[in-house]
């Protein structure tokens, strides 16, 4: 499924000129940090195969990463236990909301790791022996897949512990069902800090082509998983990344993404590229509405659809 267009020749200023006029959606109001995000930052970033990266503008403005991490945590989670937290999670697709309270009824595992309750358990199934240690596993994994030193919004982190009680519910929940080994308050913490996590567009452009090329950033040019941990990554990303929008986007983009409530997006084209949009406004999935339009010119522009 290689490329129609050289990558290298699109023009991405154009598609942000394009997409900046769309007014729709409305910012997450989960945290007060989200509430204030500027909506009308729009970023477009690519990271190629060749380790070159370029962006719009915006690109090295920072945001908390939220759900875009999703990926990522399972990734590691795999990495951590050789492939077993496949029998802790389910991978398939549920329909409803990120924050559904919802397990699967005969096994009590979370449906997928791309929604809540999935990345709340994989973080809690990356190594380490305590919750700072965890969350230092996570942000070194996290920095492997950036190619640099990756940080922690304390800020932002705090809030989404206190003000996330769905999460909190979730936790307990797989506590009472025995799916979740850690305290509930513990694997809520880490996975508070985990979406708190300061990225921007250029970064998540090279986290997103990390999984896209096998598992081997393109920038460092380090091994940061396997590449069979990278496809089945990217595989879940495709049926589960973006919640109950997920069928609508891979027929309108074709592009395994995940979506998050900052309002970024980031795409693993397999073989080719790695992607990130951002802007905050959001649709009622919790997709990024100038992040979806220009994900699929982007997708329609360089031949990206994985079924085109
Ligand atoms: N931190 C957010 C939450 O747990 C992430 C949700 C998202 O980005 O979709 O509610």
């Amino acid at each position: 499924m290689g490329t129609a267009i050289d990558p290298r020749g699109y023009d991405i200023d154009a598609l942000r000129e394009r997409v900046l006029p769309e007014r729709a959606g409305e910012r997450a109001t989960s945290i007060p940090q989200l509430a204030d995000a500027d909506p009308e930052l729009c970023a477009i970033a690519l990271a190629l195969p060749d380790g070159s990266v370029r962006s719009t503008s915006g690109g090295r403005t920072p945001f908390s990463i939220q759900s875009a991490v999703k990926p990522f945590l399972f990734a590691l989670a795999l990495a951590d236990t050789d492939g077993r937290a496949l029998e802790r999670v389910g991978i398939e697709p549920t329909g409803e909301a990120f924050d559904a309270i919802k397990l699967e009824s005969d096994t009590g595992r979370p449906p997928n790791p791309m929604v809540n309750a999935g990345a709340i358990l994989t973080c809690a199934l990356v190594q380490g022996g305590s919750p700072d240690a965890r969350t230092d596993r996570i942000l070194t994994g996290l920095s492997r897949f950036a190619g640099r030193r990756l940080d922690i919004d304390d800020a932002v982190a705090r809030s989404e512990h206190l003000l996330g009680d769905r999460n909190h519910a979730l936790a307990h929940l797989m506590r009472a069902e025995g799916t979740l080994a850690v305290s509930a308050d513990d694997a809520v913490a880490v996975y508070a800090s985990a979406c708190a996590v300061l990225v921007d567009a250029e970064t998540l452009a090279v986290m997103g082509a990390t999984l896209a090329l096998g598992g081997v950033n393109p920038v460092t040019g380090e091994r940061v998983v396997s590449a069979e941990i990278a496809r089945d990554t990217v595989a879940v990303m495709a049926t589960c990344g973006v919640y109950d929008g997920s069928g609508r986007w891979m027929r309108a983009v074709g592009v395994p993404a995940k979506s998050s409530v900052s309002g970024a997006i980031v795409l693993s084209a397999p073989g080719s590229l790695g992607a990130a949009l951002v802007s905050p406004p959001l649709d009622e999935q919790g997709t990024s509405v100038r992040g979806r339009i220009a994900a699929a010119e982007l997708s329609a522009g360089l031949g990206l659809h994985v079924f085109g």
